[in-house]
């Protein structure tokens, strides 16, 4: 599954060929993908320039001059693809053989310099959707602040978790508070900060309240530039935006030794999902 490193990467990588493009032709090949797609889907963005391609949470924006956003999400398996080698290619009648669909190919967007945006999706957890008041539609109005923003700060992290007896870890992944922050990079950002994911978010005082903010900023933008240098090979033709290796310090490493002390990393299954975490240098 994406987590918002992913997602971003996928925004800066869709940047060049979206942000400020007129969308030209729009095929959309099925009703649905987790939900329906929007009635009059293509007709909305036939035509329509897109004005700002930002990110909230993990959804991409795609803020259109009809004065509607067009919202992606990837779901567990989406990625786009982007193809800008042939500019103009899908004027020809004939249409050049790269762009013949592949399995799983659902909607597929024809910017008007002649580039093709195609989305993929094998298990369809995705979903597209046009909505006009972004911040009062359910899916944003309860969502919490921006890891990447200036909102987040050892003091909004201490005043979030006052008086908070669950379990650190679980006040991270809470979306109402922060976010976009998923498995992988709370467990990587409790390692860095040391601090045990099963005391209680409450506990902290406001130096660890720091840390932990800071440590949450650093590990998302080290795999966004981790994430960015897969980015050099997308835009000759097959490069497929969204996944890429990162390597962790923690996540999915039980058993292997500690970064720090050589102690193995343990696993343990909280609320359904594994923490991976060292027991002596995390408290
Ligand atoms: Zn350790």
């Amino acid at each position: 599954m994406p987590e918002l490193p992913e997602v971003e990467t996928v925004r800066r990588g869709l940047l060049p060929v979206m942000e400020g493009a007129r969308i030209a032709r729009v095929e959309q090949r099925r009703a649905d993908l987790r939900f329906p797609f929007p009635e009059n889907f293509v007709a909305r963005l036939q035509g329509a320039q897109i004005l700002s391609l930002t990110r909230r949470a993990k959804y991409l924006l795609a803020t259109l001059e009809t004065g509607e956003t067009l919202v992606m999400h990837l779901g567990m398996s989406g990625s786009f693809l982007i193809d800008a080698t042939q500019p103009g290619a899908f004027h020809h009648a004939s249409g050049p053989q790269h762009l013949e669909p592949k399995k799983h190919d659902h909607v597929r967007f024809e910017m008007s310099d002649g580039s093709v945006v195609t989305y993929n999706d094998p298990r369809r957890f995705g979903f597209m959707n046009l909505i006009t008041d972004l911040a009062n539609h359910a899916l944003f109005k309860n969502i919490g602040i921006e890891p990447l923003g200036n909102e987040l700060s050892g003091v909004f992290v201490l005043n979030a978790f006052t008086g908070k007896k669950a379990p650190l870890k679980a006040a991270l992944l809470d979306q109402r508070i922060i976010c976009g922050l998923g498995n992988i990079y709370v467990c990587e950002a409790l390692f860095r900060a040391r601090l045990a994911p099963f005391r209680a978010a409450g506990s902290l005082n406001l130096a660890q309240a720091e840390t932990l903010s800071n440590t949450i900023r650093l590990v998302l933008e080290e795999a966004i530039v981790a994430g960015g240098s897969t980015l050099n090979d997308f835009s000759h033709a097959d490069g497929t935006l969204g996944y890429f290796q990162h390597c962790f310090q923690v996540y999915d490493r039980e058993g292997e030794p500690c970064v720090i002390c050589q102690a193995p990393v343990l696993r343990k299954v909280q609320s359904g999902r594994s923490t991976f975490y060292c027991a002596h240098c995390q408290v």
